[in-house]
């Protein structure tokens, strides 16, 4: 079964993207859904949590997310340090979860691929391009944000640019191209591997 990463920035498009291939039956690892999950979880990770952030890190359980955030914010150093314990626990769980699926190819979506590792365990990287803009006017507003926070977003990540001159695939969502043929597309170019391998 091949393992395929799709990732973009921010408001590119990716969820949308990976919903189309639910639809078409391809099992989806949404990361940044399974890394909340994992921090809640009881276990390790949450103990290292606690450990950098203290107890109050904690609300009813529940990773008080606001709270870390205004930390990590402040100290870059804190945020190197929690993901170093996020990303690798959270591509372990995925790595577990492509070995349950049972299709020709399954789909990890996540915004971090590269800037992870990620990539080292997948066979192939879609990636989702919009341009920049149009992310921006997406995010602000499927999240009630204002342009200055999506810029802070945006300036954290690899930019788009390069990020898609590593992928094996790109699929462009700018809304002059139809999206759903471009997936219906990709489908078949995978699956056309999946036979070859
Ligand atoms: P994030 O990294 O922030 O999770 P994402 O890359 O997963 O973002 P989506 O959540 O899929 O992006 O898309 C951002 C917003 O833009 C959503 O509200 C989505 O419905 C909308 N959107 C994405 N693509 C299109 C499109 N082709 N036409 C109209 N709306 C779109």
């Amino acid at each position: 079964m091949l393992k395929i990463g799709l990732t973009g920035g921010i408001g590119s498009g990716k969820s949308t993207v990976a919903k189309v291939f639910e639809v078409l039956g391809i099992p989806v690892y949404y990361a940044d859904d399974a890394a909340k999950q994992l921090m809640n979880a009881e276990g390790p990770l949450k103990q290292q949590i606690q450990k950098i952030f203290g107890a109050t890190s904690y609300k009813n359980g529940q990773l008080d997310r606001k709270y870390v955030a205004d930390i990590v914010f402040k100290k870059p150093e804190k945020l190197q340090l929690l993901n170093s314990l996020v990303h690798p626990a959270t591509i372990n769980d995925g790595q577990n979860w492509m070995k349950r699926q049972r299709s020709s190819y399954a789909i990890k979506e996540a915004a971090l691929i590269f800037e992870s590792g990620a990539q080292q365990q997948l066979d192939y990287v879609i990636g989702v391009y919009a341009p920049t803009s149009l992310r921006i006017q997406r995010t602000i507003q499927r999240d009630g944000v204002t342009e200055e926070e999506v810029m802070a977003r945006i300036n954290k990540q690899l930019d788009e640019t390069s990020k898609m001159q590593l992928c094996d695939f790109v699929i462009i969502n700018d809304e002059e191209q139809l999206l759903i043929p471009q997936v219906v597309e990709l489908h078949k170019k995978i699956s056309a591997l999946t036979n070859k391998k």
